[in-house]
């Protein structure tokens, strides 16, 4: 499936220098949603994930569908503030200034092995707090996987040691 073809580049957004890539026509179409679903699974349908942890907001939108075909459960990490149990909190650099990601304590244990899902890797730092909050936990993350990978930024070595694959590059 051409998924390129449902990404729309808004240039500017959120900030001058940023190239914005819109997924809402991705997400208006149910045959895009189907199929990310399970390309994002697939790779990992043996690999006895317990739990999709995936990272507030755009990555709950593909996380339960990838943890729905893969007979997993769901676990949000979340912006601070919004989880209303014991937390973890974790803080990582973006381009100006800094991000906090939150992860409830008991959401995985020793036992778990996750896959950790969000829409985009771009430098790759959101995606290391989360995967750094989730082995706190004590769970194994197995691998990453994103929808979209900004290649050039280099976001995959943050990451040290964990496979991250994407459906699509730039
Ligand atoms: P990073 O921590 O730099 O890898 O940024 C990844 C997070 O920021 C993801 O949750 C994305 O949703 C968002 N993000 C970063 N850059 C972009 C972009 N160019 N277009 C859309 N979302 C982005």
């Amino acid at each position: 499936m051409d998924l390129r073809s449902y990404i729309r580049d808004v240039p500017d957004f959120p900030k001058p220098g940023i190239v914005f890539k819109d997924i809402t026509p991705l997400l208006r179409s149910h045959e895009a949603l189907d199929y990310i679903s399970h390309a994002l699974a697939e790779p990992y349908k043996d690999s006895g994930i317990t739990a999709v942890a995936a990272i507030e907001s755009r990555g709950f939108i593909f996380g339960s569908g990838v943890a729905r075909v893969l007979g997993a459960g769901f676990v949000p990490i979340r912006k601070p503030g919004k989880l209303p149990w014991k937390t973890r909190r974790g803080e990582y650099t973006l381009e100006y200034g800094s991000g906090i990601l939150e992860i409830h304590d008991d959401a995985l244990t020793a036992d778990d092995r996750v896959l950790l899902i969000d829409d985009l890797l771009a430098t790759g730092g959101t995606a290391a707090c989360a995967a750094m909050l989730a082995r706190e936990c004590g769970a194994t993350v197995v691998a990453a996987g994103f929808v979209i990978e900004l290649a050039f930024l280099g976001g995959r070595e943050k990451l040290d040691g964990t496979p991250v694959y994407a459906l699509i590059e730039y």
